[in-house]
C-alpha cells in the first residue's frame, strides 16, 4: 500500500472520473426511475450486469438472490480490494417532482443507493481503462437489500469475500447532511449498531373491576417501558453512546377487562460491541424480572440485526490521505458517529476497510432534504468525486 499518489495519476483519474459525469448521471437517473425493493432488485441487477460486461469486467449474477460481483484483475497479482455498493430503494410514495422521478408508485431511491450503483458502475470504467497500473484485484459488490433484512451477510455467506481472499474494502453513502464536495473520513465506529427486541408478557385476564383476581400484563408491560428506561440512564457509561426505543406496544381490548397479554416491540442501537452486548442481556433480565415480580411470565426475544459500522483506524488515515489532495484538506471532515445503522458493517467486521459519507447537499437548490423522506434528492455534482475518490483509493491501494 502506498499512501502518496503521483499528481500525475491524480491528475489522470480526476479527467477520466469528469469526463464520466453525464454518463454517472444518466446511471443514477436511470436507476432512480426504476427503483426496486430490497431483494427484488432484479431489474437492476440486470442494468448492473449488462453495464459490466459490456465493460469487459467478469461478472456474476444471483449472489445471494439479486446481488452482482464484478471483477476486475489487474495486469500483475497482488492484494485484492472491495468495493461496495447497495442497490435496494424504499417503500415510500416519491414527492419531488423532479422529470426524472420513480416512474413506480409506493417505491422511491430515497436514501441515494441509486447514486451508490451509478458511482460503482463508473469506478469500473475507470478501472478498467487503468487496468495496467493496477497490481492485484477489484472486486465490485452490487448488494441487495441494505435498508433491510441485509443482503451483505447473505453475500459473504455465499464466499463473497474469498477467492480471491479480500484484503481491504471501500464504500460510500451519499450524506445529505453534508454539502457536495465535503468527506467525511474517520477511523472508529461511525454508525450504531441496530438490533430489534420483542416481549410477551402473560398475565392472567380478568374483569376491570376485580384485580385482584387478576394478573395484569398492560400494567406490568407499562413497568418494563419504564425500567427499560434506567437502563440507559443509570447503568450505562454517561460518555457511550445507547439507545433503548419501545417503538410498539399492543395491549388490552376494552376498558373493563384486565388484559391478559402484552407485545412490546422495540430497537437497541449502540456504538461498541460491548454495550451493543450489555443491553441486549440487560433488555431480558430486566423485562423478565419485571414480569417475576408481577407474577406475570416474560417471553423476550433479541434479534441481532446489524453490527456496529467500524472504520479501521489505518486504512481510515490512508483514505484520508486520498481525500485531502482530491479536495481542499478542509473539505475532509470528521463528525460524531450516527445511530442509523448500516450493513456495510459486516464487510467491514470481516475485513480492514473504510465507509465514507459523500456530502450531496446543495441548499441553494433545495437539495437537502433528509434520507429516507419522500422529497430526498440530492446534488448530482457529487458522483463525479465519488467516482474519483473510489477509483483512487483503489489505485493506490494496488499500486
Ligand atoms: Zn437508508
Ligand atoms: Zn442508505
Amino acid at each position: 500500500m502506498t499512501s502518496t499518489p503521483s499528481l500525475d495519476s491524480i491528475d489522470s483519474i480526476h479527467q477520466l472520473a469528469m469526463s464520466l459525469s453525464q454518463q454517472v448521471q444518466a446511471d443514477r437517473r436511470h436507476l432512480h426511475q426504476h427503483p426496486e425493493l430490497g431483494f427484488l432488485e432484479h431489474e437492476t441487477a440486470g442494468y448492473v450486469a449488462e453495464r459490466l460486461q459490456k465493460l469487459g469486467v467478469e461478472t456474476t449474477t444471483g449472489i445471494a438472490e439479486t446481488g452482482v460481483v464484478g471483477l476486475i484483475r489487474g495486469t500483475t497479482a497482488g492484494e485484492c480490494v472491495l468495493l461496495r455498493a447497495d442497490m435496494d430503494a424504499l417503500p415510500l410514495q416519491e414527492e419531488t417532482g423532479a422529470p426524472y422521478a420513480s416512474a413506480r408508485p409506493g417505491v422511491m431511491h430515497a436514501c441515494g443507493h441509486d447514486g451508490h450503483t451509478a458511482i460503482l458502475l463508473n469506478v469500473a470504467e475507470v478501472l478498467m481503462q487503468l487496468r495496467s497500473r493496477l497490481h492485484g484485484v477489484v472486486k465490485l459488490v452490487f448488494q441487495p437489500a441494505e435498508e433491510g433484512p441485509g443482503g451483505a451477510k447473505p453475500m459473504i455467506e455465499a464466499g463473497v469475500l474469498t477467492s480471491p481472499e479480500v484484503n481491504a474494502c471501500f464504500g460510500l453513502h451519499l450524506s445529505n447532511n453534508q454539502s457536495t464536495g465535503t468527506l467525511v473520513v474517520q477511523g472508529g465506529p461511525i454508525q450504531a449498531s441496530a438490533d430489534e427486541f420483542q416481549l410477551i408478557i402473560e398475565g392472567v385476564g380478568g374483569h376491570g373491576a376485580s384485580p385482584h383476581q387478576t394478573v395484569d400484563a398492560l400494567a406490568i408491560g407499562a413497568a418494563v417501558v419504564g425500567e427499560l428506561q434506567r437502563i440507559v440512564s443509570r447503568e450505562i457509561d454517561p460518555l457511550d453512546a445507547a439507545v433503548i426505543t419501545v417503538g410498539s406496544f399492543h395491549s388490552g381490548t376494552r376498558q373493563n377487562i384486565i388484559a391478559s397479554r402484552a407485545e412490546l416491540h422495540g430497537t437497541i442501537r449502540a456504538l461498541s460491541p460491548r454495550v451493543r452486548e450489555f443491553l441486549q442481556r440487560r433488555i431480558v433480565e430486566v423485562a423478565t424480572q419485571v414480569a417475576e415480580a408481577g407474577r406475570a411470565r416474560c417471553i423476550a426475544h433479541v434479534t441481532n440485526l446489524y453490527p456496529v459500522t467500524i472504520n479501521d483506524e489505518t486504512m481510515a488515515a490512508f483514505a484520508r490521505s486520498i481525500a485531502e489532495q482530491l479536495v481542499p484538506p478542509e473539505k475532509v471532515i470528521r463528525t460524531n458517529p450516527i445511530m442509523g445503522a448500516e450493513d456495510m458493517s459486516f464487510f467491514l467486521n470481516a475485513t480492514p476497510g473504510c465507509y465514507i459519507f459523500l456530502g450531496s447537499a446543495n441548499r441553494e437548490r433545495s437539495l437537502n432534504h433528509p434520507h429516507h423522506s419522500p422529497l430526498f434528492d440530492f446534488d448530482e455534482d457529487c458522483l463525479p468525486l465519488g467516482v474519483e475518490l473510489l477509483s483512487q483509493l483503489t489505485l493506490c491501494y494496488l499500486s
